[in-house]
């Protein structure tokens, strides 16, 4: 966002009188004249039993052999203990024999990488809630993937319903992943960049408006306790799908509204929604384009406003159906 995108939106901002040297004082994504109040995520987290508090608060690891999950095959999806996040796919687990379950890729963006206090182990952790998970090692030759992360049976959950994804673009991705977030039974949310062709996009390739990306949010949700339908209608509400080229402040084609399908039944429906508006009289900018690659954003984009206690300035709801 450059500070001449921003001039309107300053002057707005001291219209209402919040003072530019407290505003300009934080991120440059603060949030500007919202409300400062820190979003209880820990009231959203499991209950953890002593054994799992020790392990996953305080960087214990279980004994070998001892986890529910080191001989475990079955198809679908270990979570975190703490949180629930997705954070390993069953395709990737594989027998390591080390007493550990064992997973040679972490879904994307799902595990945050530490190097310890020794300087020699990887310490991984949940990358939503930071719960301690185990290490993560590399060149020991068990797969193709060439990594091992260890994990703790008691850091995970598992879930069988096989997850359904979903991606919308409707400006800054902080701001929409801080409201599909909150869905009930929407698994996970990543910011990350998707509708360019350049491989690895860096936020800073991306910010020039010129890479064919636009921020873009990966929804993971369980499709038994939410309908795709309903995110969508959602995110027509927590932005405005009639600005093309930008989203409020953001001015830039990175921040322009669009779906991207990974069905025919997502594409109609989202399809649908665009007519109802349209018949509602907004004159809808969005594109509905088929997913490509997704490129998970850098971590300190991630879970921005949870992290930082801190409301959108960006985005707000809007009721439109
Ligand atoms: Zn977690």
């Amino acid at each position: 966002m450059s500070l001449n995108a921003l001039t309107p939106y300053l002057v707005g901002l001291l219209a209402v009188g919040v003072p530019l040297g407290l505003w300009l004082a934080g991120s440059t994504r603060a949030a500007a004249g919202g409300k400062e109040s820190p979003v209880p995520v820990s009231a959203q987290w499991n209950a953890l039993t002593p054994e799992q508090s020790r392990v996953i608060e305080s960087c214990g690891t279980e004994p070998p052999f001892s986890g529910a999950y080191v001989n475990h095959h079955q198809d679908g999806t270990y979570t975190c203990a703490r949180c629930g996040a997705p954070l390993f796919s069953s395709e990737a687990k594989f027998d390591s024999r080390s007493g550990w379950p064992s997973f040679d890729e972490a879904l994307p963006g799902a595990v945050e990488e530490l190097v310890d206090p020794d300087g020699h182990r990887v310490e991984i952790r949940c990358a939503r809630c930071g719960g301690h998970l185990g290490h993560v090692f590399r060149g020991e030759g068990y797969t193709e993937e060439d990594t091992r992360h260890c994990v703790n049976s008691l850091s995970l959950g598992f879930s069988e319903a096989p997850l359904a994804e979903a991606y919308f673009a409707g400006g800054c991705f902080w701001g929409v992943e801080h409201y599909l977030q909150a869905v009930p039974g929407v698994k996970s949310v990543v910011s990350g960049y998707m509708g360019g062709d350049k491989p690895n996009p860096t936020y800073r390739e991306v910010s020039t408006g010129r890479t064919g990306y636009a921020e873009t949010v990966q929804v993971r949700y369980d499709p038994h306790q939410v309908q795709y339908r309903e995110l969508a209608k959602l995110f027509f509400e927590i932005h405005d799908p009639t600005q093309r080229g930008r989203q409020g402040p953001d001015i830039g084609d990175q921040y322009r509204s669009a779906v991207f399908t990974v069905s025919e039944e997502q594409a109609a429906a989202t399809s649908e929604l665009i007519t109802t508006l349209k018949r509602r009289g907004y004159d809808v900018a969005t594109e509905v384009k088929p997913a490509g690659v997704f490129w998970p954003a850098e971590d300190y984009h991630q879970d921005y406003y949870q992290r930082t206690g801190k409301t959108p300035y960006c985005h707000a709801r809007v009721e439109r159906f």
